[in-house]
């Protein structure tokens, strides 16, 4: 099954236990719009590469489309669908005015340098730039994409607009960004993890394994770490690390500076090494999937043993894998809830650039958290309705809205 297949499976298994109407579904099951362009650079040795880039826009019916752009070399146009109808369902779950877009090129930017990746990332933002806007489509960072990469697009955008911050978000802080939009998506996955704790009595859950550490997993292992979290093993692509007594503060300052060196958690030296497959079998309280969609599957999920998850990666678990997770009784805090601190910070640079008056990191932390929150208690209000899983729950919630809104449009 392809991953926009099974994020179709995801919306039409809620779309039918809400009773969404025929008319909506039609209309939600397909992307309003799809780009394709062709990316030709010449690279340092003067030879021509060829590279793909997309952007989709799934919905703007709630507002501007909204996503990030990732950069990898197994991007193609299916998950680029598939990623964009999550943003426009996770846009609705967290109640802020945005639809779902997501882009990306099929490159591996390791085998590049600056130079090339610049080029990439401008001539991309110039072939995709037609269809996007501050009140059109806003792009954002994802997979292997970063501040940096967002203020050459906002550069671009400056040639061709005169209100031009407001067509990229997570920009650096001294380019119109917004304080806090680097580490948002980890916190608001924190604050998503100590609510759920709270209200199910089981603060006393502390162990916590993470998987991937790159923008997500890094901020989520240090923000936990701070919160009291006891930080058990982190992972990367190249494998992981594992200390029985957890890394402290100081552990994961040298862990990070290892990673941002030399590129892999593996360098750092006070720990047992392990494989990815036996990080995610580690007996702890909250598994953490910060890397990538599809990482378990029906094949690994049977040996998960932690009590809950946390997805702040997009798809990381398959629905077959689900079933067998929530058999087990583990909780799985759901990617289109856990992960989308991410786009509400995004959605209050967009809002400070507007407004052109910028917020204190304070302001940004306390109004991320109370959007957190008040989703997570509506999440387990349709809960009890339908008796259901959480990632349902969360589809369910964000269905309703988007269905309100096709009504209040007369298109439905
Ligand atoms: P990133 O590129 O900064 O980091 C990805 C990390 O995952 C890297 O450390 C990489 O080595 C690791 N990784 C890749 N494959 C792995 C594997 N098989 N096993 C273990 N580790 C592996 O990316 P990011 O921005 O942190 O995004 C991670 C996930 O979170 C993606 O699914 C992304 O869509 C999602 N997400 C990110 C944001 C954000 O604001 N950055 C927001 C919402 C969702």
């Amino acid at each position: 099954m392809s991953l926009f297949q099974q994020t179709l499976r995801q919306f039409q298994n809620a779309a039918q236990k809400m009773k969404l109407s025929d008319n909506a579904r039609k209309i939600l099951e397909k992307p309003e719009k799809i780009l394709q362009v062709s990316i030709p650079i010449k690279m340092d040795d003067g030879r021509i590469e060829n590279f793909s880039g997309y952007r989709v826009q799934h919905s703007t019916v709630r507002g501007p489309a909204k996503g990030g752009i990732r950069f990898a070399s197994n991007v193609d146009m299916d998950e680029v669908n598939a990623l964009a109808m999550w943003m426009t369902i996770k846009c609705s779950v967290v109640g802020i005015p945005l639809g779902g877009g997501k882009g990306g090129v099929t490159v591996d930017t390791k085998k590049l340098s600056v130079r090339e990746i610049e080029k990439i990332s401008r001539q991309y933002f110039r072939a995709v730039s037609p269809i996007l806007g501050p009140k059109k489509d806003v792009p954002a960072p994802d997979m292997y994409t970063n501040p940096q990469i967002m203020s050459y697009f906002a550069d671009e955008f400056s040639q061709i607009a005169e209100n031009f911050l407001g067509v990229v978000t997570g920009k650096p802080v001294e380019f119109g960004g917004s304080v806090g939009r680097n580490e948002a998506t980890a916190r608001g996955g924190v604050y998503v993890l100590q609510k759920f704790l709270e209200i199910k009595e089981q603060t006393n859950l502390k162990k916590v394994v993470i998987q991937g550490f790159g923008n997500a997993g890094m901020h989520a292992a240090t923000i936990l770490e701070k919160e009291g979290f006891q930080i058990l093993a982190v992972s990367d692509s190249s494998g992981g690390i594992f200390s029985e007594n957890g890394f402290n503060a100081d552990d994961l300052e040298k862990i990070i500076d290892s990673k941002k060196k030399f590129g892999s958690v593996q360098n750092f030296e006070n720990a047992k090494k392990i494989s990815n497959e036996d990080l995610l079998k580690l007996d702890c309280d909250i598994l953490i999937l910060a890397a990538r969609e599809n990482e378990v599957t029906e094949k690994n999920a049977e040996a998960v043993s932690s009590k809950i998850i946390l997805e702040l990666a997009n798809g990381p678990v398959t629905p077959d894998a689900d079933q067998i997770l929530i058999n087990k009784n583990i909780a799985i805090l759901p990617d289109i809830l856990a992960n989308a601190g991410g786009v509400t910070v995004s959605y209050f640079e967009m809002v400070q650039n507007q407004i052109n008056f910028y917020w204190s990191e304070q302001e940004v932390q306390k109004r991320l958290k109370e959007i957190m929150k008040k989703s997570l208690l509506e999440i387990l209000e349709i809960q009890k309705e339908f008796s259901n899983d959480m990632r349902e729950s969360a589809f369910i919630s964000a269905l309703r809205r988007i269905e309100k809104v096709l009504q209040l449009r007369g298109k439905i």
